[in-house]
């Protein structure tokens, strides 16, 4: 899944790679508002962002390349197979497990791998395909109105109290038929006093509560998390996996490209698929053919 090069394929037109580490986050003035109504009145900033994309077609086109293709389904991610197919068939056999460690570097897809798997475990469908992307839980995923996952990042400050307040208003057992899925990202930044709070539901899971751990760290996570976790590594993109996303997005997008400029994105991205759109996304802005010598003019521009 993920890395045939199937060149302007009909399934591709909602795909690519992960996050930018601060979205998805709960601030805890609106944590705070939403007090008492708790799991199900959260809404994270960036599922906020994805109902502004699906309520407004014209500002869907100001969206960057890595919002606009943002993988929707398991077969969409790139390079990581392993993981998507283990995650898929955990939905279809409903293993799952009550917490996961999504690590490896950045830009390689493990915060859109949680969203589709928080997705997945809300389907309604009867298909093995999960999420399908067209029932009611999907399409509100989908639309940022759903209300089953709750992402934080921890490298922000305020993280602290807001992971206890919200590890706080976890639901009592078994007060939901649905999954609520807990994902911490930059986990590695995560202090031990939150790290003991973390431990009581990893040691006492909750029934339908999933807590998803992603870092680029994992060495500087205590070893009593990383032996509760199923975990899952995130290896880089290969080069050929990048050039085959990144022919798709210059077709969706009418990008008069030279693959040999796509290769050298590729080559200079170092296995992270979002850096290599948002480069394809800045040499795009340039409105003119993207060559080999385009590319190199960017990259020296940060070196
Ligand atoms: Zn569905």
């Amino acid at each position: 899944m993920g890395t045939s090069c199937d060149f302007g394929s009909s399934s591709f037109d909602s795909s690519s790679d992960e996050l930018s580490t601060n979205i998805g986050e709960l601030d805890m003035e609106s944590s705070s508002r939403l007090d008492g109504k708790r799991w199900s009145s959260c809404k994270s900033q960036d599922r906020i962002n994805l109902s502004a994309q699906g309520a407004d077609l014209a500002a869907a086109d100001q969206r960057s390349l890595t919002q606009k293709y943002r993988p929707k389904a398991f077969r969409e991610i790139v390079g990581q197979n392993i993981a998507a197919q283990s995650l898929s068939n955990a939905v279809m056999m409903e293993r799952i497990a009550p917490a996961y460690l999504f690590q490896g570097p950045r830009g390689t897809g493990k915060t859109s791998t949680a969203r589709i798997f928080s997705a997945a475990l809300s389907c309604l469908a009867t298909v093995d395909t999960k999420p399908c992307g067209i029932c009611k839980e999907c399409t509100e995923f989908f639309s940022g109105n759903g209300t089953n996952l709750i992402e934080v990042d921890a490298s922000n400050r305020k993280s602290v109290s807001r992971i206890k307040h919200l590890l706080d208003n976890i639901p009592p057992s078994g007060s939901s038929s649905h999954y609520k899925v807990f994902v911490a990202d930059e986990c590695h930044m995560v202090s031990s006093s939150v790290w003991s709070a973390f431990m009581k539901f990893l040691d006492e899971p909750l029934p339908r509560v999933v807590f998803i751990f992603i870092t680029i760290d994992p060495d500087n996570l205590p070893r009593a998390v990383i032996s509760r976790c199923q975990k899952y590594v995130f290896s880089r993109i290969k080069d050929i996996d990048t050039v085959c996303r990144l022919r798709k997005i210059c077709v969706k997008e009418n990008l008069d490209v030279e693959l040999a400029a796509l290769d050298l994105i590729a080559l200079n991205s170092d296995g992270s698929l979002r850096d290599a759109e948002t480069m394809l996304d800045q040499l795009s802005l340039l409105g003119k053919k993207i060559t080999p010598s385009l590319v190199n003019d960017l990259v020296i521009l940060f070196l």
